[in-house]
């Protein structure tokens, strides 16, 4: 296991900022995530990020072109090492992010985010996740007489771009498009041969300001995480990576569906700290019990 030097910890909190400061971390993206990433990681670590070319398309697009055979975390750790090796850099940052429904509420769409840093000298893998309903993620099955306004209007067109794809193979038409004459064009000359068309968010960071607003805010999330260090070994990274127990209900006593604290721990050692619900409940309201609310 690697231990830091006594000399370069110190004890205060900053330590792990020392570390990596004024190192170089190699962006693996070639959708301008930069313009998420680098401040926070300059701010908060004194790190520069470096961008390089890298298709990343060859894992997988939103759109189906290339189909995702991993998870999210996969997809990005792979990525994220197949970039370093590639430009020879030992700290990497990579983000991935899927879209989808919320499962509670099927009108309501959602953005998942997995954003991870690695130390390749070390192995260590310091990941956050974000799930936000801040999103504008859709799609929606067109013809020739649809009227699009209201959808159009819904996803913030044309500040954020759109995708025009075949219904029944997915293949993609036209992506990036961020004009009404564009679009216009587009629709035009798919509806020669197409009777129906599949309308879409194009979900790519710099042709979706929500999305990189996103990003920007689990930046911010994975930067602190960096720079907070594990009480027992000292390696940077300590913060959040399940949840224990169960919240009883404040009427019956009967343990709900919703979990009792956070379980925080290192991502080399077996150290852990157990903290509170970031929203302070320490009962269930009875609507939400089981034995009360059946
Ligand atoms: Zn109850
Ligand atoms: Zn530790």
């Amino acid at each position: 296991m690697f231990q830091l030097q006594e000399s370069i910890i110190s004890h205060n909190t900053d330590a792990c900022i020392m570390f990596y400061s004024h190192q170089k971390v190699l962006l693996a993206s070639k959708h301008k995530k930069e313009q998420a990433i680098a401040q926070p990681f300059w701010e908060k670590l004194s790190c520069t990020l470096c961008v390089h070319d890298f298709d990343t398309d060859q894992f997988g697009t939103f759109t189906g072109e290339i189909p995702r055979s991993h998870t999210p975390y996969e997809t990005c750790l792979l990525k994220a090492k197949t970039a370093a090796l590639h430009h020879g850099y030992h700290l990497v940052v990579a983000s991935e992010g899927s879209f989808g429904r919320d499962p509670w509420n099927p009108f309501v769409a959602t953005d998942h985010e997995w954003m991870l840093f690695i130390d390749m000298k070390r192995n260590w893998v310091i990941s956050e996740q974000l799930v936000s309903m801040k999103t504008n993620y859709g799609m929606m099955t067109i013809d020739q007489h649809t009227d699009i306004s209201d959808f159009l209007s819904q996803v913030q067109f044309p500040s954020h771009a759109l995708t025009l794809q075949n219904v029944s193979n997915h293949a993609v038409i036209a992506k990036g498009i961020h004009d009404e004459d564009t679009l216009e064009k587009v629709l035009a000359i798919a509806f020669k041969t197409q009777a129906q068309l599949l309308l879409g968010t194009d979900m790519r960071a710099m042709f979706n300001p929500t999305r990189m607003g996103v990003l920007r805010e689990l930046a911010e999330q994975l930067v602190v995480r960096i720079a907070r260090y594990c009480a027992c070994c000292h390696a940077p990274g300590f913060g959040f990576k399940s949840t224990q127990g169960r919240l009883s209900c404040a009427d019956c006593g009967a343990p709900t569906s919703f979990y009792k604290e956070e379980v925080w721990g290192c991502i080399q050692c077996d150290y852990q700290e157990y903290r509170g619900r970031k929203d302070g409940l320490l009962k269930v309201d009875p609507t939400y019990c089981h034995c009360c609310n059946p």
